[in-house]
């Protein structure tokens, strides 16, 4: 679901109104009727990696999430971009944060506009360098799978699963792109 509108000004707390900004914007705002602060809000940018395992990349990690929302289903490691990160370091930190694993970061692979919930979602590949790993609290359970052992009806969100599938068809392609897709 999008994010819910704000309802007062981050600047100084006075109940917010949406309406037309008076500087020609086309789209209504919340503007602050106190201290006229205009409150642009955009996207969100969600990063993660597809972590594989051995020489031809047979097998990915993936993480049993612990926490809501989709408790108890399976995904890549991913979460929000912070301040100060860049796309690249975010999708590693992610890595670190749920599965504790040691990785070499390779090229961005997907890159995948969810416009319902107002978010873009980067995925990179990741070349595990070892096979141990070491889950934080919001992981239930880190390990690695085959493309056939994948529980595709266990995989937590829609942008996951279209990463996976891309994932393995690069794979028997012998090559990895880089691929855009819009999640209805
Ligand atoms: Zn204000």
């Amino acid at each position: 679901m999008l994010r819910l509108p704000l309802n007062h000004c981050r600047v100084c707390g006075t109940a917010v109104a949406y309406r037309l900004p008076d500087d020609g914007d086309t789209k209504e705002r919340a503007v602050c009727p106190a201290c006229n602060t205009v409150h642009y809000e955009n996207p969100l940018n969600v990063v993660g990696t597809v972590p594989s395992w051995g020489e031809d990349g047979a097998q990915v990690l993936l993480c049993k999430r612990n926490i809501e929302p989709r408790r108890g289903k399976w995904t890549l490691p991913a979460g929000f971009m912070e301040l100060g990160e860049t796309t690249s370091q975010g999708a590693a930190r992610e890595t670190d944060e749920e599965a504790g694993a040691q990785y070499e970061m390779l090229g961005l692979f997907t890159v995948m506009n969810v416009v319902r919930v107002g978010q873009v979602h980067m995925y990179y590949r990741a070349r595990l360098l070892s096979a141990e790993f070491n889950p934080g609290y919001e992981t239930m359970e880190a390990r690695l799978f085959t493309e056939a052992e994948i529980p595709w009806d266990e995989i937590a969100f829609k942008t996951v699963k279209q990463t996976l599938e891309q994932y393995f068809e690069d794979r028997r392609k012998g090559a990895y792109g880089i691929h855009t897709f819009d999640i209805e």
